[in-house]
């Protein structure tokens, strides 16, 4: 997916001040708000307004955007939201009445980064669901120091360079006049928290790295690429925030007999000539077990069988799906003399014509080769 230029999206240059970008974001997040706009396109644009703001009102979000572009801010699955900033903080400070600078606290309670682990399952396994225990690589708060990074028994102090608000005033010299904004503390690395002692177990970073089992129930009925959300199993909070979320996304792999489409399962069915001239009855395979189907006389190939409900149970609870059955008759390769002799004595009964002659696509294809 390409995405539009975050200074675009917002009509504002590159060296854009806080109050340039809020003020654009509010006049445009107004004309585009879904509540407000219901045109075709409007929500799109209010979600992409939205991105783009929280990105350009961080300065150290957008100065990783300036450096690196798309890829810089949001290397979290899930992006911004990870940390926890949403749509209503930004409606609070402008409709609500708030009016003043959005700037995060560092020491408030942020939700922690979710996580993304993709899981490779037979076929059956999404047919039918399946209790299964994975393996997650994953950041814990640390044991030792509940999650402080201070030593046990001491606390982390409030930083004395920033006053414990995570960020420093700048000021700087533009093109376009003096600017003044803000930069995270390098002192406390925008925490607004220094840690004296640190916690020996993970050295003053509250988190420890750490492989975690997790019980996850397969859906019945989920489809390739479909993912579920474990709640409360990502990376843990900040500041006593929430845990973020694990997103599982799953991989089914084929089965040679069956071929997928949402809920429906198609299959091949070979028959003879003789099977498919003269009719039999003959056990299908389905995702539910062997099922008899009865082949009427002269039976063609491509014909379709439908057997009702004998496909996959849809993953949300609305219904069964079908099973197509297409039949595929199979030209002979080996024939023994007998079955040459018979064969031949057939074909001087039937004559050289077959019943149902019409122009077909292969006659069409033949004349228009020929020039006629
Ligand atoms: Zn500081
Ligand atoms: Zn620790």
């Amino acid at each position: 997916m390409n995405k539009r230029d975050y200074y675009e999206v917002l009509g504002v240059s590159k060296s854009a001040t806080q109050d340039e970008i809020k003020k654009a974001y509010r006049k445009l997040s107004k004309q585009f708000h879904p509540d407000i706009n219901k045109e075709a396109g409007a929500e799109e644009k209010f979600k992409e307004l939205s991105e783009a703001y929280e990105i350009l009102s961080d300065e150290q979000k957008r100065s990783a955007y300036d450096q690196f572009g798309h890829a810089g801010p949001n290397q979290g699955f899930g992006g911004g939201s990870a940390d926890g900033f949403g749509f209503e903080d930004i409606f609070s400070s402008f409709f609500g009445g708030g009016g003043g600078s959005r700037r995060r606290d560092p020491n408030a309670p942020r939700k922690g980064n979710d996580l993304q682990y993709s899981m490779t399952i037979e076929f059956g396994e999404a047919v039918f669901g399946k209790e299964k225990e994975i393996e997650v690589s994953k950041e814990e708060n640390c044991e030792t120091c509940a999650g402080s990074g201070a030593k046990p028994g001491t606390q982390p102090e409030k930083c004395s360079h920033c006053n414990g608000h995570g960020q420093v005033n700048v000021t700087q010299d533009t093109p376009f006049g003096r600017v003044q904004t803000k930069r995270a503390c390098n002192h406390c690395q925008g925490t607004g928290k220094l840690i004296k002692d640190k916690c020996a177990t993970c050295h003053g970073k509250g988190t420890v790295h750490k492989r975690k089992k997790i019980k996850v129930t397969i859906p019945a009925g989920v489809d390739d690429g479909q993912q579920l959300r474990v709640s409360g199993q990502g990376e843990p909070g900040v500041n006593g925030g929430p845990a973020g979320d694990l997103y599982i996304v799953f991989r089914v792999k084929a089965d040679p007999r069956f071929e997928r489409d949402g809920d429906d399962v198609y299959y091949e069915l070979p028959l003879t000539y003789a099977q498919a001239a003269l009719g039999d009855e003959i056990e299908v395979p389905t995702v539910q077990g062997k099922v008899k189907l009865k082949i009427p006389a002269g039976t063609q190939s491509q014909a379709n069988f439908r057997l009702k409900g004998k496909g996959i149970k849809n993953v949300h609870g609305y219904g069964v799906g079908d099973q197509h059955v297409i039949v595929k008759v199979i030209t002979p390769k080996k024939l023994t003399e007998k079955q040459k002799q018979l064969l031949r004595e057939f074909a001087e009964i039937s004559g050289d014509i077959p019943e149902e002659q019409g122009s077909s696509l292969f006659d069409k294809i033949k004349k228009t080769l020929k020039g006629e």
